[in-house]
């Protein structure tokens, strides 16, 4: 199982998720054009994408899930409440299979379970992603408001996490934004600060957890550095050895093998600390 962010942050989402030969997107918050670019990045071929998840209705994540179900014949794994909040961007033509929150559904050759996120969209989910055969499972997990419990409960047992750590505390009540705008995307239902980011990842941590991706960091309210320091040093504290990275809003990230990554924790974890420098382990290119 391989994963990577297309991109992440305020300025649009996706992530790519490749299981034998099931390939497929959550979220789509590019442009058609920026989407083919970046799966060439990774070496993906449109044309062997079999569909897009959507978590919910905000531009962020679904800029261009009309125009890519469109050109490619995805079909979009859509909530009934988010479709009908998406409309201006689905002209009729697309391929839309319903999915409703909490309940599981397959995608070729994994299994895919939605469940609520305290959010302020119409139907927004967490997903996980669990590989039939091998039991790999992963978490995407951003746009949370809170981690509540049932969140926490569906993403126990994760083998790698695209965990949103969004702002800086500090960062949001020091930044010009009104004062309505702090309140909401601090809020219970707006996002994830990089504080309640590493309690949930201390909270996920079990001794085959692979990876950490943080992702939907905020341009004006965080710095990548912050974001990981934050999640590092909680979960080192607790003897955390797997990877922690931060996805870019610009560039899809590495693309991570699951697999690799668990047996590498196994293993007594990756990291050849090499004069502070920490080497990872090669994701090998298929
Ligand atoms: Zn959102
Ligand atoms: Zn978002």
């Amino acid at each position: 199982m391989r994963v990577a962010t297309l991109g992440s942050g305020s300025r649009g989402n996706s992530v790519y998720i490749e299981c034998g030969e099931t390939r497929f997107l959550v979220d789509a918050g590019f442009s058609g054009a920026e989407i083919a670019r970046r799966l060439a990045v990774l070496g993906v071929d449109p044309e062997s994408i079999q569909g897009i998840v959507v978590t919910h209705e905000h531009r962020d994540h679904t800029a261009g899930i009309g125009i890519a179900a469109r050109r490619w014949k995805w079909p979009l794994y859509i909530t009934p409440a988010t479709e009908r909040a998406c409309a201006p961007l689905l002209r009729g033509a697309e391929t839309i299979r319903h999915y409703r929150g909490e309940e599981p559904f397959d995608l070729g050759e994994v299994t895919i379970h939605p469940s609520s996120t305290c959010h302020d969209a119409a139907d927004p989910v967490a997903l996980t992603v669990t590989d039939t055969r091998s039991g790999l499972k992963v978490g995407v997990a951003t746009d949370l408001g809170r981690a509540t419990t049932p969140v926490r409960v569906a993403l126990s047992g994760c083998h790698f996490v695209v965990l949103e750590s969004n702002h800086d505390e500090i960062m949001l009540r020091e930044s010009p934004y009104p004062w309505s705008v702090k309140q909401r995307i601090g809020g219970s239902r707006g996002h994830l600060s990089n504080r309640l980011a590493a309690d949930l990842a201390v909270d996920l941590l079990h001794p085959e957890l692979g990876g950490f991706l943080l992702a939907h960091l905020s341009d004006e309210c965080n710095e990548p550095e912050a974001a990981r320091d934050m999640a590092r040093k909680q979960l080192e504290r607790k003897g955390y050895r797997g990877v922690v990275d931060v996805a870019r809003q610009e560039q899809p990230s590495a693309l991570y093998d699951v697999a690799s990554l668990v047996d590498t924790v196994r293993n007594g974890g990756p990291q050849l600390e090499f004069f502070g420098q920490v080497v990872r382990p090669p994701v090998a290119p298929r």
